[in-house]
């Protein structure tokens, strides 16, 4: 049990693979974390079906059972777990502040795991046919897809990388942007150009996601924005890589972030303020793994014990 007026060495704001990370860590250390939930038990990975590249499975583990048993992991050695969602944070002065609605928690260090979310295309089926065929991320998925064909939306980094990616496995995979240029660095774009699996369309967006009596995706209506035409692709996967969003507006003007909304770290996971922790992919816009984030999560976990030693 925890009470409100009680001074925690350590909050952890997150319970996907780096907050669970950072909480086994921090509870083995004598710590006694508390754990608050989130909106999201368990993170994205629990939106994921089957997590193939995790280390230690090898048979793949499904992804919400691997966050379950981090979770008890972190149980077994004295995690207190918060449900609910922080509702505001004060970083102005020590001890921290955490709010979830009337309650209030306090502590000498914060470690902010708050993930971050893909964007979504807003289209009335997408959010039922995630792992049926719409899916947000390349390297969890993109196995799946062999001898297959597969659309990815976006224009950046991400999109051009994950449809070069997805060559690997796909027979063709066809990028469909809104605008006649790619926002991908030059050399992502010059080898994607380059690679005979890979096409482009040009000035459209995916209007609508076709599927099959079975809810399975079977292709992807496509509308010309310069001309209205519409035209019908059919594919067996619709990767969404238009980027992402770090969980960080609870932590906007008390903390530095990059401009968009990443948390700033250096010396692995410290920020801008004592005490003050970030790990995963809420600063992390580039490798956003599971296995990155509970890294990060454990490096956190073991400058927090760092820090508090060092304030005696
Ligand atoms: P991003 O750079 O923000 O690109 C998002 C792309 O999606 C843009 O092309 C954008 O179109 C498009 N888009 C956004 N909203 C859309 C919508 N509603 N419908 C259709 N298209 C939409 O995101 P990112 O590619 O995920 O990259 C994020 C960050 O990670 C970047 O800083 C990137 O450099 C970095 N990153 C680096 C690497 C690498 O270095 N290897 C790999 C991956 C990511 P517009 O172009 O028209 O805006």
């Amino acid at each position: 049990m925890t009470s409100p007026t009680k001074i925690h060495h350590t909050i952890i704001i997150g319970s996907g693979p780096a907050g669970l990370t950072a909480a086994i860590y921090t509870a083995r250390a004598s710590l006694a974390p508390l754990l608050i939930h989130g909106n999201q038990p368990g993170g994205q990975l629990t939106t994921t079906s089957e997590v193939e590249n995790f280390p230690g499975f090898p048979e793949g583990i499904d992804g919400g059972l691997l966050m379950q048993q981090m979770e008890a992991q972190a149980t077994r050695f004295g995690t207190t777990f918060v449900q609910g969602e922080v509702t505001e944070v004060d970083l102005n002065s020590v001890p921290y502040a955490v709010k979830l609605d009337e309650e209030t928690y306090r502590a000498r260090t914060i470690i902010i795991a708050s993930g971050a979310k893909a964007k979504t295309l807003g289209l009335p089926n997408e959010k039922d046919l995630y792992g049926r065929g719409v899916s947000v991320c390349a390297t969890c998925d993109g196995f799946f897809y062999r001898d297959r064909e597969i659309v990815v939306v976006g224009g950046g980094d991400t999109a051009v990388e994950e449809a070069t990616f997805l060559t690997r496995f796909a027979n063709k995979v066809t990028i469909i942007h809104r605008r006649d240029t790619l926002r991908a660095a030059p050399p992502l774009q010059e080898r994607a150009k380059s690679n005979p699996k890979i096409h482009f369309i040009w000035d459209s967006a995916v209007s609508e996601i076709l599927e099959t009596d079975k809810r399975e995706v079977r292709g992807v209506k496509v509308t010309n924005l310069k001309n209205d035409a519409v035209s019908e692709i059919p594919c067996d996967g619709v990767f969404v890589a238009i980027g992402h969003l770090p969980n960080t507006r609870l932590f906007s003007g008390q903390i530095d972030m990059d401009e968009s909304g990443y948390i700033l770290t250096r010396n692995a996971t410290e920020t801008s303020l004592p005490g003050v922790f970030a790990a995963g992919d809420v600063q992390d816009s580039v490798f956003r793994q599971a296995i990155t984030a509970a890294g990060s999560g454990c490096m956190a976990a073991l400058q927090v014990e760092r820090y508090l030693e060092e304030l005696g």
